[in-house]
């Protein structure tokens, strides 16, 4: 029993040249699975190879990321959509809206956005949530698409106290917390204390995000224990708890 790493980019090439002693690594360490998001269909068959070469411990999810959405995004999604025919994933995602980087395609984000969502009721799967600048046009389609028939986790949740709440109206949703809790002038960790630590799923976003102190370096699962440690001292409660909690929140989104 260990930490489940809910956010993980393991198949990009950061990795290619020590992937496998990285994995060694984490698992050693007490993390016991990593969830892989997948980004578009550039990266669809590493991420399958990944999960294939450790079925105990990578699971994919399927979706398309919002930076990813553009013109071809129908004929994205559709590939997409036979593919969670055919194999099992714990989830849709990444899926989302992100503003931050390009705000021209914010209609095809939301429709495609939306699409992914009713996959999700379909196929009784959680979503991974990616939002970026965006708070407010992902809560205005989670609620036209309904809240009480979804469930997931907003991934890197980086809001206000006020967007926590929203989400805890939601019912079903987690906080995605990684590397930036740990961050010298975040106010995550005030935010965060504002909710109950069953609301709270743990990942790193690896290769991004790293926790303090390795900022400015590629991130990768075993980091996890930093942010892990963090999120201990702001509950006041010890790390093996935290390690309980967490995991268990983490089995009841996604393989529940
Ligand atoms: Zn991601």
């Amino acid at each position: 029993m260990g930490l489940i790493d809910t956010h993980c980019h393991l198949y990009l090439e950061e990795f290619d040249a020590d992937r496998e002693e990285r994995i060694l690594a984490a698992r050693d360490s007490g993390v016991e699975m990593i969830l892989v998001p997948n980004v578009d269909l550039s990266t669809i068959d590493r991420m399958h190879e990944l999960c294939d070469n450790h079925p105990d411990f990578a699971v994919p999810m399927m979706g398309l990321h919002p930076t990813s959405v553009d013109t071809d995004y129908v004929s994205q999604l559709s590939v997409m959509e036979s593919l969670l025919q055919t194999r099992a994933y714990c989830a849709i995602g990444e899926i989302g809206i992100d503003l931050y980087w390009d705000k021209t395609r914010l209609s095809e984000q939301k429709a495609a956005f939306e699409t992914q969502l009713r996959w999700s009721i379909d196929l009784d799967l959680p979503v991974v949530i990616h939002t970026r600048d965006a708070f407010s046009e992902v809560f205005d389609v989670i609620n036209k698409v309904g809240p009480e028939r979804l469930k997931g986790v907003f991934h890197s949740f980086s809001g206000t106290v006020s967007d926590l709440k929203e989400i805890e109206q939601f019912g079903d949703f987690k906080l995605g917390i990684g590397g930036v809790v740990t961050y010298k002038n975040s106010k995550l960790p005030e935010v965060i204390a504002q909710t109950d630590i069953r609301h709270i799923v743990l990942e790193t976003d690896s290769p991004y995000l790293p926790p303090v102190p390795f900022r400015g370096k590629r991130n990768e699962p075993l980091y996890i224990w930093e942010t892990a440690a963090k999120v201990a001292m702001i509950y006041e409660m010890e790390l093996e708890k935290i390690v309980k909690i967490t995991r268990q929140n983490s089995l009841e989104v996604f393989f529940k």
